[in-house]
């Protein structure tokens, strides 16, 4: 509960227009959890201004307004309340609120076990005394508190707080919010590295709180975590130390027995041995969060032998070292809610301990968020241990798969390691690769922001998932790159279009999956996954570079250069099983000397030049050609193909090159000669006829939702899978007649508001000669005004009311009901849309 009058005494509040409600039943930071009765706080920080949510606010039926200036909509019925600042009223507010209730505080935090911490914690202190430990999302940080004050009684003796050190300087306004009385630091691992740069500066965070624990209360650290153990220096009040298997220790617990239905320990502490005791939680963060909790409680005058009773309450959390029953009665192991680095490497030893022998072990890993420069580091650490103890390793996501390679680099046999970029894809592998049984052991971890936890939700359903065929893309967590300009792509939708491509041409027709230029600037690894998973069998390339990063990547798939590879390439094409293009009689000479003195045999796909003019064998070349290559050693001829240089546009004349190109294959079918694979067919020719199939077609365009052209468009259901963004870095009002960018070629017609936006041509957003006309903000098209810069660029925003920094902008694709197409680019540019996505230049980040 909330009361009006101690909002005004304590943040120091005034009132705008007449005050209505006195209480409010919560605290509400955003506006989709607005509801009646409720106070709204407008805040203004990195996310944006939520003053602008006011209106919408009070139409959801809040009752209260906290804010910095006045509301401009009718707030009839509502208490608005002004402050200078509104989180530092909400500072002032919980601070004043705890000393009047006179509450104790238990605060925990670390780096993880913080929840499990919490809730041994609440169980084992509600024997006495009447606890509040209220679920506040981590997101909220030191603003948690606040929200955890409003649901405070009087009669609440104690109040536990979970604090996540998620930036420098949380912890510290954290403590000005609320001095603990007993504070429990579980772990410092490598979390939020992107923000503290190693875990010495985490430490540094924690060691404000430990030195703010006053003389007379009590602070618990891991003494088997060296940083934290090293906390114990900065601490004024009394320090209980726990560990596992540690002597030296206040609480120690020891003869651990790993266990599905929980974890058993025996107790050494205050002199005494607890013998045969156990916590229903599993792993070894689960004993800690003991050994916090019977510390905490005997501190607050609870004997040891009573917490041991109440400890087997504490009740699992979902997302946490959880037990679930999955498909064919597979046992899932759901450790998906967040992870780091140590925490992960703490989960696969403990599934190394519990496994049976006929078990077979899938440890399937998501992305490890915000581990800046740590990121490689961690993640192959985790690869290199998963290699020893999984039998089956996947990854999903671009960062995951970093520990995809490791584990490979550490000998783990590729046929057991997977990377993937989606919950379906995932799906896909376990499904049709391996048969899930009830002796499968499968564990799910992941970062918070990869959201494991949907595919925790498709496993554990009674019946594998069907192939999801409209799956729209779930709400992502937010994305923090560097580079405040990026490109995200819905592996999804590729998916998806990959296997409505396949089912177009049919069982009997192989689809060679075009992934050059970085998969159009889709991502080659990330797109050529999807694709082999879903109905892909060859992918194409532009150059050795292409083809050696895809197979840097863990993938085995057999990848062809349709471009001319110089000599000194011929030894790694040969290592790698890379194929290569034959266009004429000397290439084919030196292509087979090479791979002679290399000492083997190079596969070599022939291209003839069936009326494009541009690389090929020319018709009346062939014959000699394949005549010579049969003599060849060295080259095994596994294709033919031919390119169409106008299947979008010119039926007649592709109708020739497919005639002129039958006029070579025959002949040489009827020679006898078996070549696997003959295609000719392009995104354009897939999808005008299916007259040219031939057993293969190579398509790259339609695989990425593109339209090949206005008289050949795709069938509906193939979706664009790219989005390119940046935000809005300044917002202002620029008086009539105001020249914007270089050379002023801009003037402000009358008074307009600009948003800057943080994209240039630096970035692949062209100036000259003709550049985007708009861009999407609140879902609205914005005009360009003025030049690009190298990294800036300025829109008109005088129409969108409320554009602030940090707001989302679209360059190209969908946002709200607009959508920006690559092909409209085109058109305004003077160019196709296969140039636009290409032309986003491959610094600009991608997820
Ligand atoms: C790029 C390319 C393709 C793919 O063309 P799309 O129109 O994108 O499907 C096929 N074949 C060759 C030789 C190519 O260079």
């Amino acid at each position: 509960m909330i009361n009006l009058y101690d909002l005004i005494e304590y943040a120091r509040g005034q009132f705008f227009g007449e005050p209505a409600a006195q209480i409010f039943t919560g605290l509400c930071l955003e506006l989709k959890t607005a509801a009646p009765n409720q106070l709204f706080v407008a805040l203004r920080n990195e996310n944006g201004d939520t003053h602008r949510h006011i209106e919408a606010a009070i139409r959801q039926g809040v009752s209260g307004v906290l804010c910095m200036h006045p509301p401009t909509c009718d707030i009839t019925g509502v208490s608005v309340i002004l402050v200078r600042d509104t989180t530092e009223a909400l500072i002032l507010w919980a601070r004043g609120m705890l000393e009047k209730y006179g509450t104790t505080v238990i605060t925990v935090t670390g780096s993880s076990g913080k929840t499990s911490t919490v809730s041994g914690l609440k169980h084992a202190l509600s024997a006495r005394y009447k606890v509040h430990a209220p679920t506040i999302s981590q997101a909220y940080t030191y603003l948690g508190i606040p929200l955890a004050v409003a649901s405070l009684r009087p009669e609440h003796d104690c109040l536990i707080l979970r604090l996540n050190p998620s930036r420098p300087g949380e912890l510290s306004t954290a403590l000005r919010i609320a001095r603990p009385r007993a504070l429990v630091v579980t772990n410092i691992h490598h979390a939020y590295i992107d923000q503290f740069g190693d875990p010495d500066a985490i430490a540094d965070e924690i060691r404000v709180m430990v030195a703010g624990v006053a003389p007379g209360g009590l602070v618990v650290l891991n003494q088997d975590d060296e940083r934290v153990r090293q906390l114990a220096d900065a601490a004024q009040a009394q320090v209980a130390t726990v560990s596992i298997d540690n002597f030296g220790a206040d609480y120690m617990a020891y003869n651990i027995v790993n266990g599905w239905s929980g974890t058993g320990f025996d107790l050494r502490a205050q002199g005494e041995k607890f013998i045969g005791h156990w916590t229903p939680l599993l792993g070894r963060s689960a004993i800690y969060s003991a050994l916090a909790a019977l510390s905490v409680a005997h501190f607050f005058g609870i004997p040891l032998s009573e917490t041991l009773r109440h400890i087997t309450d504490t009740e699992m959390t979902n997302g946490r070292m959880k037990p679930l029953i999955g498909t064919n009665d597979c046992i899932v192991i759901d450790d998906s809610y967040s992870a780091t680095p140590e925490e992960t490497l703490d989960a696969l030893d403990w599934l190394a301990q519990i496994r049976e022998d006929n078990q077979r072990v899938i440890f399937i890993l998501g992305d490890l968020s915000h581990l800046g420069d740590y990121n490689q580091q961690g993640h192959r650490q985790v690869g290199q241990r998963a290699a020893q103890v999984a039998d089956l390793f996947i990854t999903q996501g671009i960062q995951a798969s970093i520990a995809a390679r490791a584990a490979l680099d550490a000998g783990m046999e590729s046929r057991n390691v997977h990377s993937t970029f989606s919950v379906h894809d995932t799906i896909q592998t376990l499904r049709e690769r391996y048969q899930l049984t009830e002796d499968d052991l499968i564990l799910v971890k992941g970062g918070k922001s990869a959201q494991m936890s949907r595919l925790v939700e498709a496993l554990i359903r009674p019946i594998p998932p069907p192939v999801d065929d409209d799956a729209s893309s779930p709400p992502q967590a937010p994305f923090q790159p560097l580079r405040p300009t990026w490109i995200e792509v819905d592996t999804n939708i590729i998916a998806h279009n990959v296997r409505a491509i396949k089912q177009r041409i049919g069982d009997q027709v192989a689809l060679m999956a075009v992934v050059k230029a970085d998969a159009y600037g889709h991502g080659a690894i990330l797109t050529s996954q999807t694709a082999l998973l879903n109905g892909a069998e060859y992918l194409a390339v532009a150059n050795l570079q292409e083809a050696l990063e895809l197979r840097g990547g863990g993938i085995s798939a057999p990848i062809l250069i349709m471009n001319y590879v110089p000599t000194y390439g011929i030894a790694q094409a040969i290592q790698q099983g890379i194929t290569v293009t034959v266009f004429d009689l000397d290439n084919a000479r030196l292509l087979d000397r090479t791979a002679g003195e290399f000492g083997g045999r190079l596969k070599v796909h022939v291209e003839i030049d069936s009326g494009m003019g541009r690389m090929g064998v020319l018709p009346s070349d062939a014959v000699n050609l394949f005549r010579h290559l049969l003599n060849m050693q060295n080259l095994e001829v596994e294709g033919v193909y031919t390119h169409f240089s106008s299947a979008d546009e010119d039926e007649g004349y592709t109708e020739q090159q497919a005639q002129a190109f039958n006029d070579i294959i025959r002949p040489l079918r009827a020679a006898g000669l078996r070549i696997r694979y003959i295609h000719a067919a392009n995104s354009p020719a897939t999808f005008a006829s299916d007259r040219h199939y031939f057993n293969m077609v190579r398509t790259g365009l339609a695989m990425y939702g593109l339209q090949p052209s206005p008289s050949v468009p795709l069938p509906p259901e193939l979706r664009p899978a790219l989005t390119w963004k940046t935000v809005v870095a300044q917002v202002k009002k620029l008086p009539p007649g105001h020249p914007v960018g270089y050379g002023n070629t801009y003037r402000t017609q009358g008074e307009e508001t600009t948003a800057v936006i943080c994209v240039g041509y630096a970035d692949g957003f062209r100036r000259a000669p003709k550049t985007w006309r708009e861009v999407l903000i609140h879902g609205r098209r914005a005009p360009v005004i003025g030049r690009i810069s190298m990294e800036k660029t300025v829109v008109n925003v005088s129409h969108i009311p409320g554009v602030a920094t940090g707001d989302e902008v679209v360059l190209l694709g969908r946002q709200g009901d607009e959508v920006i197409t690559a092909e409209e680019i085109a058109a305004q540019l003077g160019t196709i849309n296969y140039e636009v996505v290409c032309a986003v230049l491959p610094r600009v980040p991608r997820r």
